[in-house]
């Protein structure tokens, strides 16, 4: 019978002291919920709380004694007694007893349970069945404990009986654990939580290795309050079993095998694996967690059940040991070759390795408990070892053996294991008896021949086959499979024995042999069957198909698995059988900090639980673009102001803030002029040319975070429109917020309520753990070059600004392949710019195909796709890129979110590498650095040369006037098609139209052409000569400009470079009356013209353009958000793209088609979208993500394609599930928003923002072209 049954029936039966309770105090009588009951002894009706019965009094305001004031409601304000909530986990409360000697030295303040839905600092439910009366005799029966493990501190000014009753009454009465083995609640009684807590006092004060964890490495505090989970409780509870003794020595240490589970908890609720045990529940006896296993199980070939969270509780038998036998194994230790294979046979106290082991030998064994060893081998070496049966898997049993070479003790538990440099870990298999075919046996290892010659082919002939290779099922292993397994083939052929099998993203396998480099490497793609994931499918390049089981058994810290193998031979008529036995670290735990290498570093592609496995989305069965439901499946669930039960309280802010270590000094930023490189972009009109507006400056420097006290401020914009004149006091004048989160434009008025300025990985995982408890929106900056408001987020949200993350490093050989980076490569932090990295690659005589502008950052730069005075020569920014480290959020077991770290490269996530070089900005997580390619100076060095040439827009044929451009045109055209891949430009075609108003004539408009290039190479090449003179030619001028540097930092340093040169405006360009629209497109429009399009419709198109401004010129546009009304713009062509004669264009990136071919990059500003559609649109299907419109019909397929930006979004969900990550027209927003609509705003008719049925059908058409 249910608890609230039974409390029915009581209350039925009426007893004259029942009462009523809905407040904290007198009006508890009125009640209406019946559901509590009130023992007198314990309870004051009158003031619904804890009655003290000996001792609990203290002095009134007159010196009169008086019962202690309430400490705690034992009713809720509103309508729930506080006896019903569930419990998640448990805040072990401890005191580092410097106040009484001969106690502990850790002694307990409390064990607490808490619930995400209890109240206070600690969310605990406070009395709940607060009718139980407290037996005082506790406190006679467990005095010499109380004393020594539960001390009253002096400090809290109370006597022990009030002490040790107020912990049973407000915390003891709600104590529950996971039951049996289905989790039921069991709730534990009065006697049972003393013990319970006494165990795990003894266990914190005894096991260092929990201490460790739990205590912080012991920091001096006074007091900590570490969340244990349920299981960790139960642990301690379990411990407890037949134990009635009572002095201190009795007390009963915690086993190893569940002790695990104590480190589950981090610092919060959230990553605690929830337990939600109803703290209602009866105490019924029969509920009891089950410690003992079937009697079965301590026989080694018995089946283990598997318990849900924890490793198996180990048979305690007097017996044999359950391990005895012989096992064959391989290192199972964080790092280590995985080159050794070894066989332990347990006989009779002696313990002997046999095999390949570089350490055969023969030590004889103590049995120290259930599961300890101590090992003596030779005359003096003695080892403590952890010994392990684990549940079996497939047809094999397994079991986990660690011993600690330095003669410490033996590891505390598997968990703890894992983390000891030093200790011998290795995962045992052997086939269970039961096995018939089964044949694994060591003994017969040496004398064994190999049952047939291994096939070799020469590695070069091994190539992965196609992932598209036709294979039923769902392309790609299941979750659970991802990662790289040290691998035993289950066969008496030993040499068939250690292989290495990987599992990647992209849906390839391959099998390596560590010990046997000159075997192939074997390659498969992968799929799984979507009715049963277990079952995978292994397509070869030749299209064998082999059909395998994958039995998998999950653990927190490493996971096991068998791959039965079958595979048709001889035209389908024979099968030949493999088997593996297979285990690696689970790296989806909190930090990944378990993941023994890099190779199972794939957090965040769902959960490692096979029970979660059928959720991954498999990135080919994304429906299209186009449809709608796509959008509402990865929509986003960010917290906004008005919810405070979400958006962060001050009190949290604060937190952050100390995790973020705010006395630091973060003085990064301030610029002292070059030759110092720039460390960010000097906003335009700054005081002394210092970024940020000098908020960076010393003595103090930036804070660790800044934030909005006023909402109303976050929603107004920071900089207004109307300063963007000199001078730009107002601008230095703005809010320090304002500074902190300063980027190029504003639109929307979109800014983050937070900014941290992190200095290292720790405080970026503060950020995002902060920002996953408060469901805010991430955006993410560096510089803030960006145009479109891609750092910032629509509900505040935080912006991490890793501009501080400065590192920097040469790697003169990139191992993972030399031949992509034969000059070496850099390794720089997220907050580099290119000044700073080009200052440090003259230092190596090295070049960095950097952008044109020395302050934009090297991340947004990579990851949108980069163009630059160097690309034909050494390739876009995309292509420079060998690895990128980047943190995540994924989640783990239980779903909850944790944060992790990734490494993308060619080896390494290549999807996701693929997706981060060109697939843009902000959504893949944060970056904490990026490895990109170094290149040699080029001979001769590089030449960079720069011509102008001014006109008007006369209409006469004068010389340089309008008649004059597009002769000019055709012959610019011209010379830019004859471009070889030394040469990159950067033509800018400025248009100033300020005289037309008062003249009305068009000769009063002037244009200037400026014209800067660089060649690779020395001024004597005929090349250089040539392109030289055929510019002079193309411009009609006689003035040049030529320098030859050595490094790219030489030209940033000399005076070609002033410091103004790339300023950070941070205006809108749209201001208040133009929000976004067809109209007010913001930013710029680009297109990537090929060199077809180039040769045929560029000239045309460019005086196509030119005609638009004319025409507003006379009649101005009052839509245009210029202040002029004109749509005179500027444009930049450049050229510095990878189209060029002899440019190399590698297909591996996420760019478009487009960009990866064009020859030439047009940015034109101030176009309406329609002419836009109706001009430079019609050049070409492709814009560029980092330059070009912050409105854009169908952007998706403007910047990658369809086809691409399916897999993009498909890779984007992997790493990202929560849709944490966003901004603007990036993968993962809405398809079909063009305008960037603020959230939940209904359109408003006539507000602009959305085109007439007219120009509709025009984009329409357009879009069809
Ligand atoms: C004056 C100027 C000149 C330019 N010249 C060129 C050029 O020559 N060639 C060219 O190709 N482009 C050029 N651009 C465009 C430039 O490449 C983009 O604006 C680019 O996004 C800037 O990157 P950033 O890191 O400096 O800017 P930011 O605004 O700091 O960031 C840009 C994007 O990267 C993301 N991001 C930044 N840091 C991180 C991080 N640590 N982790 C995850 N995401 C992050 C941001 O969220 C944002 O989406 C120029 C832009 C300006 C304003």
């Amino acid at each position: 019978m249910v608890w609230h049954a039974q409390l029915a029936l009581a209350l039925a039966l009426a007893s004259p002291v029942t009462a009523w309770c809905s407040g904290k105090s007198d009006a508890c009588s009125s009640n209406p919920i019946p559901l509590r009951k009130f023992n007198e002894l314990n309870f004051h009706a009158d003031t619904c709380n804890l009655k003290w019965n000996l001792g609990c009094t203290s002095l009134n305001k007159h010196g009169a004694l008086q019962q202690k004031p309430p400490p705690y409601p034992l009713c809720n304000s509103g309508h729930q007694p506080s006896g019903v909530l569930p419990v998640d986990a448990y805040t072990l409360a401890l005191q580092d007893n410097t106040f009484a000697p001969g106690s502990a030295n850790w002694t307990l303040h409390g064990l607490w349970p808490g619930s995400a839905g209890g109240s206070g600092g600690q969310n605990q439910p406070y009395g709940c069945l607060h009718g139980e009366e407290f037996d005082e005799t506790v406190l006679k029966t467990f005095d010499s404990m109380l004393k020594y493990f539960w001390p009253t501190n002096p400090h809290f000014n109370n006597t022990m009986q009030c002490f040790i009753l107020s912990e049973w009454m407000k915390h003891g009465t709600c104590a529950v654990i996971p039951g049996r083995a289905d989790g039921t609640a069991f709730r534990l009684s009065q006697e049972d939580y003393f013990r319970t807590a006494f165990v795990m006092a003894n266990e914190v004060n005894e096991n260092l290795a929990l201490r460790n964890r739990l205590l912080l490495g012991e920091v001096k505090v006074e007091e900590v309050e570490p969340l244990i989970s349920t299981r960790c409780v139960q642990c301690a509870y379990l411990a407890t079993e037949g134990w009635t003794d009572t002095d201190v020595a009795s007390v009963p240490r915690m086993s190893a095998d569940c002790l695990d589970q104590c480190f589950e908890c981090g610092d919060f609720w959230d990553t605690c694996p929830p337990a939600q045990l109803e703290s209602t529940v009866m105490l019924d006896p029969s509920n009891a967690p089950r410690n003992e296993m079937p009697s079965a199980s301590i026989n080694g070939n018995a089946s283990f059940p598997v318990l849900e969270f924890a490793m198996p509780a180990f048979v305690s038998s007097d017996n044999t040991s359950p391990w005895e036998g012989t096992w064959r194994s391989f290192g199972a230790e964080q790092g280590g070759s995985g080159k050794f294979e070894f066989a332990q046979t347990f006989t009779d106290n002696v313990l002997t390795v046999t095999t390949d082991s570089p350490y055969p030998r023969t030590c004889t064994y103590e049995q120290r408990g259930t599961k300890e060893l101590l090992l003596r081998c030779g005359d003096d070496h003695l080892e403590g070892c952890l010994v392990q049966r684990l549940p079996d898997v497939g047809e094999l049993e397994a079991a986990f053996l660690a011993c600690n070479h330095t003669g410490e003790p033996a590891p505390a538990s598997f968990y703890a294991a894992m983390d000891i440099q030093g200790c011998g870990n290795f995962l045992m298999f052997r086939c269970k008896a039961s096995a018939a075919d089964c044949s694994f046996s060591p003994d017969a290892i040496s004398a064994s021949k190999p049952e047939t010659e291994i096939k070799t082919e020469p590695l070069s002939n091994s190539k992965p086959s196609l992932v598209s290779h036709f294979q039923p099922g769902i392309a790609g292993a299941t979750p659970s499979l991802l990662g790289s397994w040290r691998s035993l083939q289950v066969s008496s052929d030993y040499e068939k024995g250690l292989g290495q099998w990987s599992f990647t993203a992209d849906g390839q396998a391959s099998l390596r042999w560590p010990n046997y480099p000159s075997r192939a490497v074997e390659r498969y793609s992968v799929s799984h069957s979507p009715e049963d994931p277990s079952l995978v499918l292994l397509a070869s390049a030749s299209g064998t198909i082999t059909t395998c089981r994958f039995q998998f058994q999950y653990h927190p810290v490493y996971s096991y698995a068998v791959l039965d193998c079958e595979t048709a031979v001889d035209n389908e008529e024979n099968t030949q059988k493999t088997k593996w036995a297979m285990g690696r670290c689970n790296p989806c735990s909190a930090h990944c900090r378990y993941s023994c290498g890099p190779e199972n570093n794939f957090c965040g592609h769902g959960s490692c639980d096979p029970a979660e496995s059928l959720e991954a989305a498999p990135v080919d069965a994304l429906p299209s673009p186009s449809d709608d439901t796509r959008i509402e499946d990865y929509d986003h669930d960010w917290c906004t102001p008005e919810d405070a039960s979400c958006w962060p309280t001050e009190t949290a802010i604060r937190k952050l803030e100390q995790e973020l270590d705010p006395t630091l000094p973060r003085l990064g930023l301030q610029w002292d002029k070059y030759p110092t490189p720039q460390p960010a972009p000097v906003p335009k009109g700054s005081f002394n040319d210092q970024s940020f507006y000098g908020l960076g400056s010393a003595p103090h420097g930036v804070k660790a975070l800044y934030y909005y006290e006023d909402i109303a401020e976050m929603q107004r914009p920071c900089f207004n429109p109307s300063g963007f004149h000199p001078p730009f006091d107002e601008w230095n004048a703005a809010s320090d917020m304002c500074k902190a989160a300063v980027h190029q434009n504003e639109y929307r008025n979109w800014n983050p309520f937070i900014v941290v300025f992190p200095l290292n990985e720790r405080h970026v995982v503060a950020a995002l753990n902060f920002a996953v408890r408060h469901r805010l929106c991430i955006a993410t900056a560096g510089t803030g070059h960006e145009y479109n408001s891609r750092n910032s987020c629509p509900t505040g949200g935080i912006l991490i600004r890793t501009i501080l993350l400065k590192d920097k490093k040469f790697i003169s050989t990139w191992d993972e392949d030399s031949t992509l980076a034969p000059a070496g490569a850099f390794r720089f932090g997220a907050g580099s710019t290119f000044a700073e990295m080009h200052a440090f690659s003259k230092d190596y005589s090295r070049v960095i195909a950097s952008g044109w502008c020395s302050t934009v950052g090297m991340v947004g730069f990579h990851l949108g796709g980069g163009h630059g005075p160097f690309a034909p020569s050494m390739g876009l920014g995309v292509d420079n890129v060998l690895e990128i480290e980047v943190l995540q959020i994924g989640h783990d077991k239980y779903g909850q979110p944790v944060i992790h770290k990734k490494i993308a490269s060619r080896s390494q996530n290549p999807q996701l590498f693929w997706a981060m070089r060109g697939g843009g900005g902000s959504v893949w997580g944060v970056i904490l650095s990026m490895t990109i390619r170094a290149h040699e100076v080029p001979n001769g060095g590089l030449s960079r040369v720069y011509m102008q040439q001014n006109g008007t827009f006369c209409q006469d044929s004068s010389k340089y006037g309008y008649q004059w451009l597009p002769d000019m045109w055709n012959r610019f055209t011209a010379w830019q098609l004859s471009l070889n891949q030394k040469v990159s430009t950067q033509p800018g075609f400025f248009i100033e139209p300020k005289d037309y108003k008062t003249t009305g004539d068009l000769c009063s408009v002037t244009w200037n052409f400026t014209f800067e290039y660089f060649y690779a190479g020395g001024q004597a090449e005929p090349d250089y000569i040539r392109f030289r003179d055929g510019l002079r030619d193309v411009l009609q001028t006689e003035t040049v400009t030529e320098t030859n540097f050595k490094s790219v930092y030489d030209y940033l340093v000399s005076d070609t470079m002033p410091p103004s040169k790339f300023s950070l405006i941070p205006l809108n360009p749209l201001p208040a009356e133009h929000p976004p629209s067809d109209n007010a497109t913001g930013s710029q429009n680009s297109v990537f013209v090929s060199r077809q399009a180039l040769e045929t419709k560029f000239a045309s198109t460019m005086m196509d353009v030119l005609d638009i401004c004319v025409k507003t010129l006379k009649k101005p546009d009052d839509t245009s958000p210029s202040g002029d009304k004109y749509r005179c713009g500027f444009h930049y062509l450049y050229t510095s793209l990878t189209g060029n004669l002899g440019s190399t264009q590698p297909g591996d990136t996420a760019i478009s088609p487009g960009f990866r071919s064009a020859v030439m990059l047009w940015n034109a500003r101030t176009l309406t979208t329609k002419q836009a559609e109706e001009t430079v649109y019609k050049l070409g299907p492709n814009s560029y993500f980092s330059e070009s419109s912050y409105v854009m019909h169908n952007w998706t397929t403007r910047y990658w394609g369809e086809k691409a930006y399916e897999q993009l979004l498909g890779v984007k969900k992997a790493n990202d599930p929560g849709n944490h990550f966003w901004c603007h027209h990036c993968v993962g927003d809405n398809p079909a928003d063009a305008y960037g609509k603020p959230l939940g705003a209904a359109t408003q008719a006539g507000s602009g923002e959305q085109p007439d049925a007219a120009t509709q059908e025009e984009f329409v058409k357009a879009e069809k072209l």
